[in-house]
């Protein structure tokens, strides 16, 4: 329901996705081991022999990356010479579908490694990806400034039409021109060299920004001297801020962890004042405290980087380049929506602001103590104080019925049983990565495998913040692959013998990225490129916010909102003020939303010699806020510049996609409504026509043909309660 998710979908690594070839497959292992250098009982160096192709993680070893994606880059690096150099004239088969076949060990290796750095990372990952991004930017651009490669890419593309290709094979010919020139390959040989260096450069960047995100994490997370500080958090949250403690060896004290998010879970229970106000002090100024992780010079290099390349490719600025594939197309569609939203935004956040001052004022009266003006770090704990007030509820009334495997499988699953016929059955013979990892068999209605989905459902100092898909395996014709996805959240382990209750916003999540899922494992198409998710980024959250629609369904809810020791079901009472409760506080969730879009924003749409220094990073920033019309302290943005990941790697000026998306969300769910909701019917209309496209065809073609006209934007104003009644 809420953009505010700091979900996001894992694309495929880099490097495939600059070349957009690389396939993981089956045959031809012979190749990779012919010329690679380590020892054959390299498990990355052949497909897994396990289902599916399922990555036989208890035989890899960190040790084997390197070799791997050595062999695997010098395999593909010789594919593509062969394919270049071919005496033949081009054809579809000997350039563009021998493209798609290469790279398949570079592809497997990289992707393991790409996912378990996010999911589960330890020091001998870390090195290996420092090391590692700036030879795979080297290898990237090695591939797409051949220029007899797209000589011949060029030949093809010229004749597209005339060689009587289906649709999907034409749109494959023009992916692979576009991405060319997009990657510089039109460019004369001084700019393709400093272009190499520019991509060499921020791929180290990125890696290190990425790193020092999640060292500021864990080196913030708050050390607390006594229990009675902690003052509002329930006797198993106390317990685990001392299990933290005693993990770090500050046996006695509590530690209290901090998301990579500006705000912090426990802002809505601590009732003591000082130790919120630090909480949030700790976790507002990662990233820019002057220590050995800060990342203001890494900020200010980057965007000069991202606006020099733009220029030399032919674009005004990083934005335009970005957006030119998107489905917004230009900065100033973006501008215009964001615009549009802000100013609803923040007068219904100032509206809510007034709310919780009326609390404050009236709870400090009532004990005789002078009042406080609202602050960024009250926020929480006020708005679900009003939350009880206004509609009589609060979390933790909600969370005995919000038991994780329950939600799981009697509301997930069950709701895509529902949907689509699907069946999931758990398996526990598969390797895993780490303990808490579950793995499930998806299969269709008839009975046949669809995919296997692995869910990995707990935070661990090891694994990045937010929550995100990622394919392990993508699903295409041309190799005859299945999907194996997995889903990455990161809901707080419970203490020990403690069942794991969900907050309702943690079951939208599940709910969210099931949806990513469910686009990755739906796939059907020809060729590896335009597998799954493999669409523009501010396409790729619609149906994974289509998907949260049924996390309040009636008939889901009655099915898994059931007491984790009584069995009985969510009183009907609470339902009820849950669904009254929708609109509530969307002015703060919406405002923090768009001020980290609009940032994003600023940040991509500077030509080089604009860029602040890395001392004026924070003024910027600050002044951009302001600029917007975004700057109400109460309510800052959900990611400030020094740990906003999302623009740092694959969502530079793509932040908005989670609204942008939600428009298509909002659009689809009111067609769903009007078509009679959870129904197979009306599953299966929305997987044949879009889930299973992937990228096969125009994503605005796809959206037109399910819901039959074009986007509007009153269902997402209506949805959010944004539009104030004339
Ligand atoms: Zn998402």
């Amino acid at each position: 329901m809420r953009i505010s998710r700091l979900t996001r979908v894992s694309r495929v690594s880099r490097v495939s996705r600059a070349i957009a070839a690389s396939a993981t497959l089956a045959a031809v292992a012979s190749m990779s081991l012919a010329q690679a250098p380590a020892d054959s009982s390299n498990p990355l160096l052949k497909p897994s022999t396990l289902p599916l192709q399922y990555p036989a993680f208890d035989k890899i070893a960190d040790t084997h990356f390197g070799p791997a994606l050595d062999a695997g880059m010098a395999e593909q690096l010789a594919e593509v010479e062969a394919i270049a150099n071919n005496p033949a004239a081009a054809t579809f088969d000997n350039t563009i579908v021998a493209l798609e076949r290469s790279g398949r060990t570079l592809s497997r290796a990289s992707t393991v490694l790409f996912s378990l750095l996010g999911a589960d990372t330890n020091p001998a990952r870390q090195k290996l990806q420092a090391e590692y991004a700036t030879k795979l930017a080297a290898h990237s651009d090695a591939i797409s400034l051949n220029a007899k490669l797209f000589a011949r890419l060029q030949a093809l593309h010229a004749q597209r039409d005339k060689l009587g290709l289906d649709t999907e094979s034409v749109r494959l010919i023009e992916r692979y021109q576009r991405n060319f020139v997009r990657a510089g390959a039109q460019l004369d040989e001084a700019q393709k060299t400093r272009i190499k260096a520019i991509n060499a450069e921020m791929a180290t960047l990125s890696t290190r920004f990425n790193q020092n995100v999640l060292a500021e994490v864990n080196d913030s997370a708050l050390v607390v001297d006594k229990a009675e500080q902690l003052d509002g958090l329930t006797p198993d949250q106390i317990a685990g801020a001392a299990a933290a403690a005693k993990a770090r060896k500050l046996e006695g004290k509590y530690v209290i962890a901090l998301l990579n998010t500006t705000g912090q879970p426990y802002l809505n229970q601590l009732n003591d004042r000082a130790l919120r106000e630090r909480l949030y002090k700790a976790s507002v100024a990662r990233g820019s405290r002057g220590n050995n992780f800060d990342n203001t010079t890494i900020v200010a290099r980057v965007a000069t980087l991202r606006a020099e390349r733009a220029a030399l490719l032919g674009y005004a600025t990083h934005a335009d380049y970005v957006l030119q594939v998107e489905t917004a197309k230009t900065p100033q569609a973006v501008n215009d929506l964001l615009g549009k939203l802000a100013p609803a935004a923040v007068a219904s956040a100032k509206r809510e602001a007034a709310e919780l001052q009326a609390i404050i004022d009236k709870e400090q009266a009532a004990k005789k103590q002078p009042s406080f003006k609202l602050e960024a770090w009250d926020w929480s704990l006020y708005s679900e104080k009003l939350r009880a007030e206004k509609y009589g509820f609060d979390e933790s009334q909600l969370k005995p019925y919000l038991e994780l495997k329950n939600v799981l499988e009697n509301g997930v699953f069950y709701a895509a049983g529902q949907l689509y016929g699907l069946k999931f059955k758990q398996r526990s013979d598969l390797p895993v990565y780490h303990p808490s990892v579950t793995v499930y068999d998806v299969y269709n209605a008839d009975g046949s495998q669809l995919a296997i989905f692995i869910a990995d459902m707990y935070s661990r100092p090891s694994k990045r913040g937010g929550a995100w898909m990622n394919a392990y395996v993508q699903q295409n014709k041309l190799n005859g692959t299945l999907p194996v996805v997995a889903n990455h959240l990161n809901i707080p382990p419970p203490a020990a013998g403690q069942p794991t209750l969900l907050t309702w916003d943690e079951v939208t999540t599940l709910f969210h990225e099931f949806g990513h899922a469910l686009h990755g494992m739906f796939s059907n198409v020809m060729f590896p490129s335009f597998a799954g998710t493999s669409v523009p980024r501010d396409f790729v959250e619609y149906p994974s916010q289509v998907n949260e629609m049924w996390a309040a369904w009636p008939s889901v809810l009655a099915n898994y909102a059931k007491h984790h020791k009584t069995g009985e079901p969510m009183p009907k009472a609470l339902l009820e003020k849950m669904a009254a409760a929708k609109k509530f506080n969307q002015g703060f969730a919406t405002t923090e939303y768009l001020a980290a879009s609009l940032l994003d924003q600023r940040w991509h749409q500077l030509k080089a010699v604009d860029v602040p220094t890395a001392d004026q990073v924070m003024a910027f920033e600050a002044k951009a806020l302001k600029d917007a019309g975004v700057d109400f302290s109460p309510v800052p943005p959900r990611y400030r510049t020094p740990y906003f990941s999302h623009i740092m790697g694959g969502y530079s000026a793509g932040y908005y996609a989670y609204i942008w998306s939600e428009v298509l969300d909002a659009n689809t769910v009111a067609w769903f409504h009007a078509n009679g909701g959870l129904k197979r019917e009306n599953g299966d209309k929305f997987r044949a026509t879009l889930l299973s496209r992937g990228g096969a065809e125009d994503a605005m073609v796809l959206f037109g043909k399910l819901v039959g006209h074009a986007p509007k934007i009153e269902p997402l104003l209506e949805k959010r309660g944004l539009v104030t009644a004339k």
